[in-house]
């Protein structure tokens, strides 16, 4: 089943994230204190309203507590963030995710359980750093400080090998979730299953295991 989003502040990190989990097939109520920016919308979630994020009544009456996740992008002013954040949270909504202004912002809603805290420009800034030093990467994730999953594309060193032979766990300490071969992805390789040159290798390691396996291993 489908979850159901709301999307608080509808700059362009929150438009942008309302139009993408409606193409997706989602439920979203986009919310912003701006018509303008409601207007915007209108046409990319399943129902676009003014309100005011920290107006407690107005998030009730949207039924916002049934909602799985709520995504406050309200990034100009950390005051309204805050209380919206707050609000959501002490209404019972169980994933709220916020984008931090900054360190403060950051800590403050780290203190009030805002569930993820992002930093669009940083987090992009570290994955197009990560794609710029390696020209194999292709993609990749942030799961955690230590832990990532990266997308690297298969060299001659690594083709017509199987997963087997190639035993990237015990050598690297890194596990290929995943093959991609053109349209085709392959999301539960089997240990014979072979390698070709162009194949897009979904990984998942340690930061240190995966850039050892992507200068030594593949
Ligand atoms: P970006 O940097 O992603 O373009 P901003 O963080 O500047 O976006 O956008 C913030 C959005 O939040 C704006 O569209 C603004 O109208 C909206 N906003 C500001 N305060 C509130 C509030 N109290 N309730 C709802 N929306 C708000």
């Amino acid at each position: 089943m489908k979850k159901g989003f709301a999307v608080i502040g509808l700059g362009t990190f929150g438009s942008t994230v309302c139009k993408e989990l409606y193409h997706l097939g989602n439920e979203v109520l986009a919310i912003d204190i701006d018509e303008e920016n409601v207007r915007e919308v209108m046409n990319n979630s399943s129902y676009a309203t003014v309100a005011n994020a920290t107006d407690q009544e107005a998030l009730e009456s949207l039924g916002i507590k049934n909602f799985d996740y709520a995504v406050v992008s309200i990034g100009e002013k950390i005051q309204p963030s805050i209380l919206s954040t707050l609000i959501l949270k002490e209404m019972g909504v169980k994933n709220v995710w916020v984008k931090a202004k900054n360190e403060k912002h950051h800590k403050i809603l780290e203190k009030i359980g805002a569930d993820r805290i992002i930093h669009p420009e940083q987090e992009i800034g570290i994955r197009v750093a990560n794609q710029l030093d390696s020209g194999k990467i292709t993609d990749y994730i942030e799961l955690s400080k230590d832990y990532s999953i990266i997308e690297l594309v298969a060299t001659k060193r690594v083709s017509n090998r199987s997963l087997v032979n190639l035993d990237i766990r015990a050598k690297f300490g890194c596990t290929i979730l995943a093959i991609r071969r053109e349209e085709n992805v392959n999301i539960s390789p089997m240990p014979d299953d072979i390698i070709l040159i162009g194949d897009i290798l979904i990984v998942m390691g340690h930061v240190k295991n995966l850039k050892r396996f992507e200068e030594k291993g593949v």
